[in-house]
């Protein structure tokens, strides 16, 4: 089967249609976090899920060069720092760093790109775009002194998310005189400073004033990416009106069409209810860790759904997590005590059914379903004596192949300094030829829980 994914655009699935299809190169694009506090587990859901995308595009041969940005200015950041009294950066560097943790923690996939929206460069772009926009008559500066897009100009405008352009047309319904906007739709492109932004501000040829956040992203996408891009991602909120402007914006700019895949994540609600902290289900990715659960605990629960299907998360979901991973890991480990050296070509026809399951819109609960067939037909017959060791070998090599993608296997154990240093003794004794000395250090490396190997290219430890 081709690789097919949902496209919201189009409201169909398509198949995947690189726009270099020789090269096998990707260029995706990802809304990233808006660093004015830490990302919580909606937000976290949203990137596991473009994690999982980008993994099978890399499994499926595909090498994607990826952004993901940073809204590092806005209403929210400009409102925090004022009330923390702090320079804009100053408030924000500590939940960039944060955010960056956490996607390690959750085993996301770094982007090629994490450009920051208030990076000179990028700001220099967004202006550049926004006077282009002024000068085909696209864009308009209003009486407040911002600049606005004319959607009226754009005659696509709406399409992405299938809406219907009248209801946003002015009518005689709205007072004029409550906008200065010339029609209700028109959104920002540049913001004119207000007392409310400090010392927020950048100069620009409209005075002095901020980008739009739609801007941050049409600037860092095409600046870093080219005019098309393969695959734009992000949650389903993000499609109106942010995805709707940076379609506007990018293709009044550049005559290209932006982005040839649109694809959108369902949103998370918790125990059935719309996560919000005045419910008290509120949960940032550090709550959890709190709580006791792990990075791989908590990345099985939001990748194992679907990701047009609503996630519902809830304590029990995050233990079936821990329960799953629990299966994994002892199936895993008893194909590491039966392996042989050398894999033999078996293979059992979930394996495939697994791979048509990611091809087909990522359709992650069903591959998993399929891995989990494994895992109860190899323990079968291993318990009944009949899975040869090589066969083992061979289901053992096609997990890391997959783990490639899935990214839930446990870190290795780090290795307890006191091993390190009996090994080292040992290398001397080894050296020396004082071959009782080294069987010695090897009884007390066994003893310490590791078992050590001796190879062409040295001793290699491994847990016993
Ligand atoms: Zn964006």
């Amino acid at each position: 089967m081709a690789l097919q994914f949902f496209d919201t655009r189009t409201r169909q699935l398509e198949e995947f249609r690189p726009l270099d299809p020789a090269g096998r190169g990707v260029k995706m694009y990802t809304c990233g976090p808006t660093v004015y506090n830490h990302a919580h587990i909606g937000n976290f859901r949203a990137y596991i899920f473009e994690d999982l995308l980008q993994r099978w595009l890399e499994y499926r041969g595909y090498k994607v060069e990826r952004v993901m940005n940073l809204t590092d200015v806005d209403d929210k950041t400009i409102r925090g720092c004022r009330e923390a009294g702090v320079p804009l950066a100053e408030f924000t560097q500590p939940y960039k760093d944060a955010f960056f943790d956490d996607l390690k923690t959750l085993r996301i996939e770094a982007a090629t790109h994490f450009p920051n929206a208030t990076d000179d460069r990028h700001i220099e772009r967004m202006i550049a775009m926004i006077a282009q926009l002024i000068e085909s008559g696209i864009a308009y500066q209003a009486d407040d002194g911002s600049v606005y897009f004319r959607i009226g100009k754009f005659p696509r405008y709406g399409q992405l998310a299938h809406l219907d352009l009248d209801e946003l047309r002015p009518s005689g319904r709205v007072q004029n005189d409550e906008y200065e906007k010339e029609s209700i739709g028109d959104f920002a492109l540049w913001k004119a400073w207000t007392e409310a932004d400090g010392d927020v501000a950048w100069e620009s040829p409209w005075g002095r004033g901020r980008p739009g956040w739609h801007i941050e992203c049409s600037a860092m996408a095409t600046g870093l990416l080219g005019p098309r891009l393969d695959i734009h991602c992000g949650a389903v909120d993000n499609i109106f009106p942010h995805h709707e402007a940076e379609i506007a914006q990018s293709e009044s700019c550049t005559g290209e069409t932006f982005v040839r895949h649109w694809l959108h994540c369902a949103h998370l609600i918790v125990d059935g209810q719309k996560m919000a902290k005045s419910a008290g289900n509120f949960f940032t990715l550090r709550d959890l860790l709190e709580r006791g659960w792990s990075g791989r605990e908590i990345r099985y629960a939001l990748l194992a759904i679907h990701y047009r299907q609503q996630l519902n998360f809830t304590f029990d979901g995050l233990a079936a997590a821990r329960a799953a991973l629990a299966r994994i890991d002892a199936w895993v480990g008893r194909l590491k005590v039966a392996g042989s050296e050398e894999p033999s070509d078996f293979t059992m026809p979930a394996q495939a059914a697994f791979d048509e399951c990611l091809d087909d819109d990522l359709n992650i609960s069903g591959a998993l379903g399929h891995l989990f067939t494994i895992i109860r037909e190899s323990n079968a017959a291993h318990d009944a004596d009949s899975l040869a060791p090589a066969d083992a070998r061979a289901l053992l090599g096609w997990w890391g192949r997959i783990d490639q993608t899935l990214a839930i296997f446990p870190d290795p154990e780090p290795v307890p300094r006191e091993a390190l240093d009996l090994v080292e003794r040992r290398e001397a004794a080894r050296k020396a030829r004082d071959w009782a000395a080294s069987d010695a250090l090897r009884d007390q490396i066994a003893a310490l829980g590791w078992q050590v190997k001796d190879t062409p290219t040295g001793q290699q430890l491994s847990p016993a």
